[in-house]
Parts: C-alpha cells; structure tokens; sequence
C-alpha cells in the first residue's frame, strides 16, 4: 500500500492510474478506523480497480466547543486496517496540507443543512463539504463511498455532487453494527461501561419505531412518541428523533422509504444513528465489536 501526504503526490497518483486506464474509488475518514469505514472499502473495490483511503480529522467541521483535540487518532492502526483490507493508496494530509492558508471560500450547504444534525452542529455541514470538495478535487475518483449512518451527512454530498456537477458517483453504503444493535462509530472510544450500554437506546428507539409501523402505524407523530419513549432511558440526553424524507422534510405519512433519523448524548459523547423504514435494522451489516 502507497503512502501519500502531500496533495500533489496524491493527485498525481490518481491521474496516474485513471491514464493506464484504471477507475479510482475513494474513502474519506477521520481514521480510528472500524468495521464501518473498512465496508466503504469493500464497496469501492467492488465498484474500481484502486481504492484511496483518507485519513484526515478536518478542523473546519468541529464547533469551538467539539471534541476536535480529543477525537481519536492512531495513523499506525489505521495504516495496518486499510492495507490488510486492501487498500491501494492511503492519503493521510497534514492540517498543513489541506489548509496553508485559512479557508476564506466555502460550500454553503443550503437549507438541508439547517435542520437535525446541522441546527445542533451550526457550520458543521459547511466544513464537512468543504473538506468533501477539496479532498474530490484531489483524489479525482470515480467513485465516492459514504456510510448512511451520517445519513444527512450523505444526502448533503450526493447533492453537492449533483448541484455542482462533480465529475463521479456518490454511492451509500449500509450501516455496520455490532451484535447487540449499536452503530460502529469512532466515538463509541469515549463511551465507558455503563454509557456503553445506554448506548443502546438508539437502535432500541429505531426498531421500537420500526416495528410499530410494521404493524401498521404511519402516523409520524405517534411513530416519534413511540420511540421518544425508549429513547428516554436511564444516562441518555435525546436531541431528535424525526421521521424524514431523502430531502431531510418530515413526512405527513410513514411509508417504506422515511427515514427515522435520532441523536442524543450519553454523558459528553453525542451519537447519532438511523433507519429506512423498508429495510430495517435488520438488513444493516452486523459485526462483532473490533
Ligand atoms: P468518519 O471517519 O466518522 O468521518 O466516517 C467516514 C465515513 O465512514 C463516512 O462516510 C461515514 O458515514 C462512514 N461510517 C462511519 N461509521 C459507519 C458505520 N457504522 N457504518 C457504515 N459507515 C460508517
């Protein structure tokens, strides 16, 4: 597995292997990679003949009060994950790299990025597609792999991708849990013993809300009451559970395409977590805690 750090190296790289007539997948992360980020990988080396893996904590995401110094970094552990799985090139860019100068331009998200996650995390979409769009311009792939467990996350990129006319597929993959229902994600790291069983409540909240509307229940309202009611458990601070369409609207009526989309802190660590009501948890990829 190559190496890079430098923008330059890493687009150079790329233009490299789509000239020999080879297509190029990517997959952005913070790294402390799991099970999660390394289905993205599958996915891309399913769909391109190379695969770029980044790692990159991105500053501009993180509100001052935000978990940016703190989040978890291990370059090693990362690197070992992404070349046991099969990635081609690893791009892992300094603060430095990315940002020489202070940003002054950025991607307004537009109005999908005013509700749920980014009226919690004001500006925090403007720095993840900003970072989205520089990290596109460099790497140059074919294909984009997102997880749809940052769900308004994934729909913001499809529709930056979209709306200006980037050059490539942004696909969506399902979310990676481990046995019990909890979502992989890099911040379950803070979550000690008890919290990580409050954990917990999330996915309970998302199936109890499932199966209600499995057994006929279409009303959002009582469809959200129903998993308010799990959701409110013993260490957990719930921020939203809203039953959504593709376009982040809430719906009048649940059908199999509503996506139930929930937050909610336990202790200093805030998870969030999701659903398509067609699917089911069930058909999302269940793993053994890494
Ligand atoms: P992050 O490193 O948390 O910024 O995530 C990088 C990518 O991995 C994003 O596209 C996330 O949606 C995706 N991802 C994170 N957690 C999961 C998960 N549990 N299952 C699937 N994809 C995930």
């Amino acid at each position: 597995m190559l190496d890079l750090t430098t923008p330059k190296d890493m687009r150079a790289w790329s233009r490299a292997e789509r000239a020999r007539g080879r297509s190029v997948g990517f997959v952005p992360t913070m790294g402390a990679l799991h099970e999660g980020h390394l289905l993205l990988v599958d996915r891309a080396k399913q769909r391109t003949d190379r695969v770029v893996l980044s790692v990159f904590v991105n500053p501009l995401q993180f509100g001052p009060q935000e978990d940016f110094a703190k989040y978890p970094r291990d370059v090693a552990r990362d690197t070992q994950l992404a070349a046991e799985r099969g990635v081609d090139c690893l791009f892992v860019p300094d603060g430095t790299a990315m940002y020489p100068e202070q940003p002054l331009v950025r991607v307004a998200p537009g109005p999908m990025a005013d509700t749920l996650e980014g009226a919690v995390r004001p500006g925090h979409f403007a720095g993840v597609l900003t970072v989205v769009a520089k990290l596109l311009h460099i790497v140059e792939p074919d294909v984009a792999v997102f997880g749809r467990k940052d769900f308004q996350q994934a729909m913001l990129v499809r529709r930056m991708a979209a709306d200006l006319d980037f050059p490539l597929e942004v696909e969506i993959a399902p979310t990676v849990r481990e046995l019990d229902g909890l979502a992989l994600s890099s911040r379950n790291a803070y979550l000690g013993g008890d919290q990580r069983r409050s954990a917990l409540a999330l996915s309970r909240a998302l199936r109890a809300v499932e199966q209600a509307w499995r057994s006929g229940e279409a009303d959002p309202k009582t469809l959200q009451r129903r998993g308010m009611d799990v959701l409110r458990a013993p260490g957990v601070a719930p921020d939203y559970l809203e039953l959504v369409d593709e376009q982040l609207h809430p719906v009048r009526r649940a059908d199999a395409r509503t996506v139930v989309v929930i937050a909610a802190r336990i202790g200093a660590t805030r998870l969030i977590d999701n659903v398509v009501l067609g699917e089911g948890i069930a058909s999302d990829v269940a793993v053994r805690g890494m």
